[in-house]
């Protein structure tokens, strides 16, 4: 009999794996608590890793027609933009991983996303269903709603993002921790910006105590910029809080005046900080039917931009470990022990990561450039794993 499966959660992850395991021939419902479907209105970075997963779902071709492939990702010194380092993507990415490396808006590869599931299954996205709580048993698990129904199926991934709630019933309520960083994301149209402004390259700038993003998206309609910056944040401030245009302004004072010319231009009345949290990375992520994916099981900063494509190759690698097992906990096991050490490097890196991009001083951040071959490391490791093909051991 097909075997049931319930997705909590229809974020970037949480509808990768839900197309994956319908393609792999698994009977799937994903519930999500949102009234409705939407994502932030920004950037989002997909590399080859992430792309193949895309391509296997059929909409590889539609993020591309509405992406940019970057020439190359460049790191820059803040104020006055000396390039340190930089490796090339574009067709060097697309030749050496055999998929592209795109800059995307994160509602348009949603919407792509949540059309395929649809596409293979009428009817799978339930909206406005909230859990509160699981209930696994040796047959089944079961989810309850907060509207006081449930739903039952033979095994339940917690795509819930970092709060996740399934996390929390599984593994205790440690709750999401301050990691100190806060990042700001603003689009500018291309049209308010002057002829020929930034190349279209993937740009990190890096200064002391933060730094900022800068890319194209939306065929090179849209220029993104976050900027991630060490802040403290008062203990009931809301993860996603609207702030003065002035607070923005002064974080980036003295900056290269192409930063400032973009936070000019942002709208005034709409600029936002996310809180950036994390949770520590568990090693055990699932018991004999339920399991989780995504933030809610590796929760990164967002520094190698890799959160959602990690999420992304997890919902792959799921639904070729329950294929390739004989029952399903050890097909739960198989997975999570496919994806704990790469998941951790990740997080480990993008750790890593904010220590660089905050580094003092030019002369530090030249020195650890000097050091190390950024381009080399990546293709070696990150951006060359296939989740398709890859040896599930
Ligand atoms: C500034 C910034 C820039 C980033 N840039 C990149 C990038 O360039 N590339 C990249 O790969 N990653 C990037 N990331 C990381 C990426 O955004 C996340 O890792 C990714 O979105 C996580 O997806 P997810 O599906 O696991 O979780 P989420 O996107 O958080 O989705 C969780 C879903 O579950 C739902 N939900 C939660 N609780 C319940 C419940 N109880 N019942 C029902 N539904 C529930 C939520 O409403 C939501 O829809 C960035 C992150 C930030 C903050």
């Amino acid at each position: 009999m097909t075997k049931k499966i319930l997705i909590i959660g229809a974020g970037l992850g949480g509808l990768t794996a839900a197309g994956c395991l319908l393609k792999a021939g698994f009977d799937v419902e994903v519930y999500e608590q949102a009234p409705k479907l939407a994502e932030v209105g920004a950037g989002i970075q997909m590399s080859a890793n992430a792309m193949h997963v895309l391509n296997h779902l059929g909409i590889g071709d539609k993020i591309s027609s509405q992406s940019v492939r970057p020439a190359a990702y460049v790191f820059r010194l803040h104020d006055t933009g000396e390039i340190v380092d930089t490796f090339s993507l574009s067709e060097e990415h697309l030749k050496m991983h055999k998929a592209p490396y795109n800059q995307a808006h994160r509602a348009d590869l949603h919407r792509f996303l949540s059309e395929c599931v649809e596409g293979l299954k009428e009817n799978c996205i339930r909206l406005n269903k909230k859990v509160i709580q699981f209930k696994e048993t040796a047959r089944e698990a079961t989810v309850l709603f907060e509207d006081g129904t449930n739903a039952s199926g033979d095994i339940l991934v917690g795509a819930d993002g970092v709060k996740s709630i399934i996390r929390d019933q599984m593994f205790g309520a440690i709750p999401a921790t301050y990691t100190g960083d806060s990042a700001w994301r603003i689009t500018v149209p291309r049209e308010d910006l002057p002829e020929n402004f930034m190349d279209h390259v993937m740009s990190v700038w890096m200064g002391p105590g933060k730094h900022a993003v800068t890319y194209w998206i939306k065929g090179g309609e849209l220029l993104n910029f976050v900027g991630c910056v060490e802040t403290p944040v008062a203990p009931d401030e809301s993860w996603t809080a609207k702030f003065s245009w002035d607070k923005l302004q002064s974080d980036f004072n003295g900056w290269h005046p192409d930063i400032q010319r973009i936070i000019n231009l942002a709208d005034k009345d709409e600029c936002y900080r996310w809180a950036l949290y994390n949770r520590p990375v568990v090693q055990q992520w699932s018991t004999d039917r339920v399991t989780i994916l995504g933030d809610a099981a590796h929760s990164t900063l967002p520094y190698l931009a890799q959160g959602a494509a990690m999420a992304i190759e997890d919902g792959a690698v799921l639904a070729r470990a329950l294929l390739q097992s004989g029952s399903i906990p050890d097909g739960l096991e198989l997975y999570q022990q496919n994806r704990y050490e790469r998941t951790k490097k990740v997080v480990e890196t993008s750790n890593m990561n904010r220590r660089i991009f905050h580094l003092n001083s030019a002369a530090e951040i030249r020195e650890h450039f000097s050091n190390r071959n950024e381009g080399d490391d990546r293709n070696g490791w990150l951006y060359s794993y296939n989740p398709l093909t890859v040896d599930l051991v």
